[in-house]
């Protein structure tokens, strides 16, 4: 008796008659035998069909079978170390094939394609090698920042999607109609976050973020899920600890358990795995003076002018990119100019011009991957910020409020699951992170 197989198990298999049910990722033939590559979701499995072996009209749809039919196929596994595959080093003697649905002409064939009409065809692009196993990292990546948070300590707490004012930087807020009323997609869920861990102690939103970027950028996707851990009595230095622990987990969980995956993207897999505690610091200020000496040592006329800054400017991919480029690990800049950043974050004691706050930056050009900093906990300083930086008092009276009772010293951090994404994988570009991306340019399909 046969019994159904999934692909990832087929090792385990191997002597067994199975059912594989899938979908035909590529064939050849030669004279008696078909040679089908056939993915199920799981895996990609070679089914040889040998004339033989199948009843005549079974062999004849075998030979006929187009690309993305859908089939289930009937079979020996037996060990061959060269038969190719993810997880490969099997394959299966075919002696029953039932052709479920004879797929059309597909348009993604195994030759080149420019990367408009792929996105055109996203529905079915997502079917190919190189994206499945990117999807596949993606789902490891949440998993394990779920799994951290979970393991210590953090609640998941959810915030709304829907809110009636700004989180914080207006200019990339999308604005829809609330039964006539304004409303907002959230770019964030850290206000909210701020009350639940009030209530809980350590929290966590997870969820799709929205930003209007009017820049076309290769990080920016203008719906984005972003993780939030909000930590009461966290200082700078906890907030840099803990992050460092929760990024190299994610990053030696990807290693471990998505070699396969990694495999098929190509991607280096030596700079991950020095990817362990302690991460490198510096200062904005530090950083700034750096990108200055850099720029005043290039003979590259280009990247001088690109690293062109002065203190007090917030840094563009460049600066990014170079700062990164010092460190073979991601490297936390810490205090930035108040300007420069959101009006909830704590001002440093000895120099108020600047925030208790830090930006990881990934190596390998791969940019920012995280935000955070010490929120402001004193209700007077509380008060003179929202005051000066013009925020709505009625709109965000709730907030407002939390410094009013029991407030205490905390501090959290969103990072983008798409650029951790990106970064893992080697991407030179976010729009491939995540099933469906919504970009300047891009809403469909
Ligand atoms: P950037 O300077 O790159 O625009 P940001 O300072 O606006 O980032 P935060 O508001 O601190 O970013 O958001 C936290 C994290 O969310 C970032 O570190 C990044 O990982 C991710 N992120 C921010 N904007 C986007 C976006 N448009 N697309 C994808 N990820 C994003
Ligand atoms: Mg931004």
């Amino acid at each position: 008796m046969a019994t159904p197989m999934l692909i990832q198990d087929i090792a385990a298999c191997d002597g067994q008659d199975v059912i594989i049910k899938g979908w035909l990722y590529n064939k050849t033939h030669k004279g008696k035998l078909v040679f089908m590559q056939v993915r199920d979701g799981t895996g990609i499995a070679q089914c040889v069909a040998f004339q033989k072996d199948l009843p005549p009209e079974q062999f004849e749809a075998a030979r006929a079978l187009t690309q993305e039919s859908s089939i289930i196929i009937t079979g020996r596994v037996r060990r061959d170390e060269r038969a190719p595959g993810y997880p490969g080093g099997y394959e299966v003697g075919v002696t029953a094939l039932e052709v479920i649905h004879e797929a059309e002409e597909y348009p993604i064939s195994p030759k080149e394609h420019g990367v408009e009409f792929l996105m055109d065809n996203r529905h079915l692009w997502l079917r190919s090698s190189h994206q499945w196993a990117i999807i596949r990292i993606r789902a490891t990546i949440i998993k394990a920042i779920r799994d951290w948070l979970d393991d210590h300590g953090y609640l998941l707490v959810d915030t709304p999607i829907l809110t009636p004012a700004a989180g914080e930087n207006t200019t990339t807020l999308f604005q829809i109609d609330y039964f006539g009323e304004p409303a907002f997609l959230a770019q964030t869920g850290q206000l909210y976050n701020e009350a639940n861990m009030a209530a809980h102690g350590k929290v966590y939103c997870f969820g799709p973020t929205f930003r209007a970027e009017k820049s076309k950028t290769r990080r920016h996707l203008m719906e984005f899920w972003m993780v939030e851990p909000e930590m009461a009595f966290f200082s700078l230095d906890d907030l840099i600890a803990m992050e460092q622990e929760f990024i190299a987990y994610i990053v030696q969980t990807v290693l471990t358990t998505r070699r396969q995956e990694l495999t098929i993207l190509e991607r280096d897999t030596t700079r991950l795995e020095n990817i362990i505690p302690p991460f490198p610091r510096i200062t904005y200020t530090e950083a700034v003076a750096r990108l200055q000496k850099l720029a005043a040592e290039t003979t590259d006329p280009e990247l001088k002018e690109s690293l062109q800054i002065e203190w007090g400017d917030d840094f563009g991919a460049p600066h990014e990119t170079a700062i990164a480029g010092m460190f073979d690990k991601p490297v936390f800049v810490t205090h930035y100019p108040v300007e420069a950043k959101a009006f909830y974050m704590q001002p440093n004691e000895e120099d108020p011009g600047v925030v208790n706050c830090t930006d990881l930056l990934a190596p390998e050009g791969y940019g920012e991957i995280t935000g955070g900093s010490e929120r402001i906990s004193d209700p007077a300083l509380m008060a003179e910020r929202v005051k000066t930086m013009g925020i709505s008092e009625e709109a965000y009276r709730w907030y407002i409020d939390l410094s009013r009772y029991g407030s205490v010293p905390h501090a959290g951090f969103g990072l983008g699951v798409e650029r951790m994404v990106a970064w893992i994988c080697g991407l030179p570009h976010i729009r491939e992170t995540i099933p469906y991306p919504r970009m300047l340019s891009r809403k469909y399909p």
